[in-house]
């Protein structure tokens, strides 16, 4: 026998116990899938949280639940349940943690099946959150199980978090749970976020966001005689135009330095995530005619690591002031709804390093370091934990998170589940 396949053979070995239960993960993932985890309003976290810690705690972690009182949207009736399982192992050692938001967006329109059936067909698992991240999390949760029925002496711990409200911030879970150090030394030294940015990337950063809703007075007439009154709407629809004239073009010239991927997610942007003006569209009957006396928009601006935050904020600030000078009886309210700062890990320390040689030898190829271009819970991990050596790294392909008919590629998470078990035992052994 070689000495090259005597020193491959438990490496190998794992990683066939991890095909061998690829059925158990595509199962786990179906199993994910069908807890409609909608966010907002956030339904179901708690059975699907206990579901997960019951999995793990079965497998000999110590599992704890924990309640984000008081965070947006929690109530008795829509608890945001997060989940958080240890296991111990042999001798004292660092924390790898991976961490998967359970919530998902609204299936919304399109879907050519049920998005919360779990369907399997042609290698894949579909369904809403099967992207983006219950086939993440199924992935890291069979890497982890793998690991640990191995056999291999692992110092240190392993750690698995199911986390609430993601999708609307995370501050009912990775924020919560970080603010009472569940993400900080000594308890955790690594954090793999499996979000779906493709199984070859490994994933640094993110851009910046900051949202803040725009809302314009007018003042309410009989919409028979308009001239009597003075449209929010109109007003909003000068601010819109300058936003397609100054602001626009303004964005698209600035590049980042950061590895953001889609290539058009390196220039700075904006949607208009909402308008609303005049009567509420709750109602169905006809409406009556009324001048509208408010009109509001929402916008989503993601920056770069080379913009400032004031800066974001006064360029948007700049136009009202302007349209208040120039436009007879324009006045708006100015709120912003919250604001992250970009961040990126050093793509030479410990997780990163460990994560791009696991893909390296599973895949046989060069990840590719990225940023994303929407942020996720990375933030709070690196700006509350104060925990820096956090990626995101998992199977899911990143453009088709939030679609209609998502899915994520059966061997993309096995080959996923390989590379996080690869990570995790160097980053416990220390041999990366
Ligand atoms: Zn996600």
């Amino acid at each position: 026998m070689s000495l090259t396949a005597e020193i491959e053979t438990p490496l190998d070995q794992l990683f066939d116990r991890i095909e061998a239960r690829t059925e158990d993960l595509v199962a786990l993932t179906r199993d994910l899938i069908r807890f409609p985890t909608v966010n907002p309003p956030g339904d179901y976290y708690t059975p699907c949280a206990e579901y997960l810690g019951e999995r793990l705690r079965k497998r000999g972690f110590e599992v704890s639940y924990v309640r984000a009182e008081g965070s947006p949207g929690d109530s008795d009736a829509l608890p945001r349940t997060n989940v958080i399982a240890r296991w111990q192992g042999s001798k004292p050692g660092p924390c790898v943690h991976f961490n998967g938001h359970i919530d998902v967006v609204d299936a919304g329109q399109g879907w050519t099946m049920d998005p919360f059936e779990g369907v399997v067909k042609d290698g894949r698992v579909w369904g809403r959150g099967a992207c983006d991240m219950k086939g993440g999390l199924a992935a890291a949760v069979i890497a982890v199980e793998a690991l640990i029925d191995s056999g291999i002496d692992l110092p240190g711990a392993i750690e698995v978090s199911g986390t609430a409200d993601e999708e609307s911030g995370g501050y009912g879970g990775v924020a919560y749970l970080a603010e009472r150090g569940w993400f900080s030394k000594p308890r955790v030294d690594h954090v793999i976020i499996p979000e779906p940015l493709n199984v070859d990337r490994v994933c640094i950063g993110h851009r910046g966001v900051w949202w803040a809703e725009i809302e314009t007075k007018g003042r309410q007439a009989h919409g028979s005689m308009p001239f009597l009154g003075d449209s929010a709407i109109r007003h909003m629809s000068a601010v819109t135009d300058r936003l397609e004239t100054v602001l626009y073009p303004a964005l698209a010239r600035r590049q980042s330095d950061m590895p953001v991927v889609p290539d058009g997610a390196k220039q700075s942007t904006l949607n208009i995530n909402s308008i609303h003006g005049g009567q509420s569209e709750a109602f169905t009957g006809l409406p009556s005619p009324l001048v509208a006396d408010s009109c509001r928009m929402i916008i989503d601006r993601r920056f770069l690591i080379e913009e400032q935050l004031d800066d974001v904020r006064g360029e948007v600030r700049d136009i009202l002031e302007t349209l208040t000078r120039e436009r007879a009886g324009f006045s708006y309210i100015l709120k912003e709804l919250f604001a992250v700062a970009p961040t990126m890990a050093d793509r030479n320390g410990p997780v990163a390093t460990a994560t791009a040689r696991a893909v390296r030898k599973v895949l046989g190829k060069e990840p590719q370091f990225i940023c994303s271009p929407g942020t996720y819970d990375q933030k709070h991990v690196d700006r509350i934990g104060k925990l820096e050596d956090c990626i995101a790294y998992g199977p899911g392909v990143l453009d088709l998170a939030h679609q209609p008919d998502e899915w994520v590629g059966i061997d993309d998470m096995v080959a996923s589940a390989k590379v996080m078990a690869l990570s995790a035992l160097a980053l416990l052994t220390g041999d990366r």
